[in-house]
């Protein structure tokens, strides 16, 4: 029986954002595959026969900063279109009052979801600690918080000194460890007071000329990468950090610069914690700094973490292969595999983070849970049963025996 634990995906950026859905799991949206963001492919209906037991629920904060300038003209007019009051809302909204509202509206998305499912089908489980997946029964899928973004636990307000939003953010590092938060992705599209994030613009071929370049896509969104590095006195990087090592919440590294990932490296080396990359590709295929060098690759899986492979062409392949290939994906995902076995040795670094209900293109070959059994197919020609168990459920699990403590 095939397993899949996914390391990132966003069902509550949906139930909580989207105004048409409302808390439940359940849903009756049809699934095209291509992009769409309207979508909800964590739907109940796609995940009750898929190979899906556990899914880290990252609850995405949408920045401020990304509703008022990271949004496009033209997104900014659909969404004043399609919801004036929820965006004007969402202009205001405390992003810490707004990450609460996620929460809630998962957990009762979850009991609501169960009130509706029928004798025999699969039951969704809310995991605070990692007892809980160990407990887990075949009939149950594990639903973790999980957070994208250190946004998300404020901004230092003017006038505030450093010591008492260091003070203010400790209690609400503990208040989520006692909620059952169980991974903190540092950074995300924009500023915080805690890691330096990347441009996570995405990149695109274009043809000019005759020529395949590449161009970011910035038709609709435009992150910004930060001007700070890791150490900065004037950020909370390393005390963040530790401190979430100390309590025991797996740090993911996605959107994080490249020096300030290899200085997590490291406490997390001191800590004897493993770490995450929750829904990555590998700069040996696109040569950008959200993807992770051969190096990395080998220090990830020296400190016993994984890499959740993205399901998504555009961070997997190059511009150039994307333009001169179609929008099936699966091959290629199994291709990085196969690399990063090369590459270190095993499978024990892999992982999945399919990114199912954030901003990302799907491949068209598996763009929903209930098609992640193909995944697990394709695998067959090339890895043992062992290690396709490993890559898609044990390795991840045992990251969160780990550092979920
Ligand atoms: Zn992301
Ligand atoms: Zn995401």
């Amino acid at each position: 029986m095939d397993r899949l634990f996914d390391l990132h995906a966003h069902p509550s950026l949906k139930m909580y954002y989207l105004p048409y859905l409302t808390r439940t799991f359940h849903a009756a949206l049809a699934q095209e595959r291509f992009w769409n963001p309207l979508n909800f492919q964590t739907q109940y209906g796609n995940l009750k026969g898929s190979p899906v037991r556990a899914i880290c629920c990252a609850h995405y904060v949408i920045e401020s900063k990304f509703l008022a300038s990271g949004i496009k003209q033209l997104g900014r007019t659909l969404a004043w279109a399609l919801a004036p009051a929820h965006y004007s809302r969402m202009r205001k909204a405390d992003p810490w009052v707004t990450l609460q509202g996620m929460m809630e509206t998962l957990e009762d998305a979850i009991a609501n979801t169960n009130r509706r499912v029928k004798a025999g089908e699969k039951r969704l489980r809310l995991a605070t600690r990692f007892a809980d997946l160990q407990g887990l029964t075949g009939d149950e899928i594990a639903v973790m918080h999980a957070i994208e973004g250190a946004h998300a636990l404020g901004d230092r307000a003017p006038g505030v000194s450093r010591e008492a939003f260091w003070e203010q953010t400790k209690l609400r590092l503990a208040e989520l460890k006692q909620r059952g938060v169980c991974m903190i992705g540092l950074s995300h599209f924009f500023d915080n007071e805690f890691a330096p994030q990347i441009d996570s613009t995405e990149i695109i071929p274009k043809v000019k000329d005759g020529h395949v370049v590449a161009v970011r896509d910035d038709q609709f969104f435009e992150m910004k990468r930060a001007t700070w590095t890791w150490g900065d006195p004037e950020h909370l990087s390393e005390e963040f950090a530790r401190e979430c090592l100390r309590l025991g919440i797996v740090l993911d590294l996605v959107h994080v610069q490249e020096h300030a990932r290899w200085k997590v490296y490291e406490l997390c080396a001191q800590a004897g914690r493993p770490v995450v990359l929750s829904h990555n590709g590998l700069q040996h295929f696109f040569n950008h700094e959200y993807n992770l060098s051969d190096a990395e690759v080998l220090r990830i899986r020296e400190l016993g973490g994984v890499i959740g492979l993205i399901l998504c062409k555009r961070w997997l392949l190059s511009p150039e292969e994307c333009h001169n290939s179609g929008a099936d994906g699966l091959h290629d995902l199994i291709e990085v595999m196969r690399y990063v076995r090369d590459l270190t040795g095993d499978v024990s670094v892999i992982g999945i983070g399919t990114d199912f209900d954030g901003l990302t293109h799907p491949f068209t070959d598996c763009c929903k849970p209930d098609e992640l059994g193909r995944l697990a197919y394709h695998m067959r020609k090339h890895f043992t049963p062992r290690e396709i168990d490993d890559i898609l459920w044990g390795n991840s699990l045992r990251v969160f025996e780990r550092g979920w403590v």
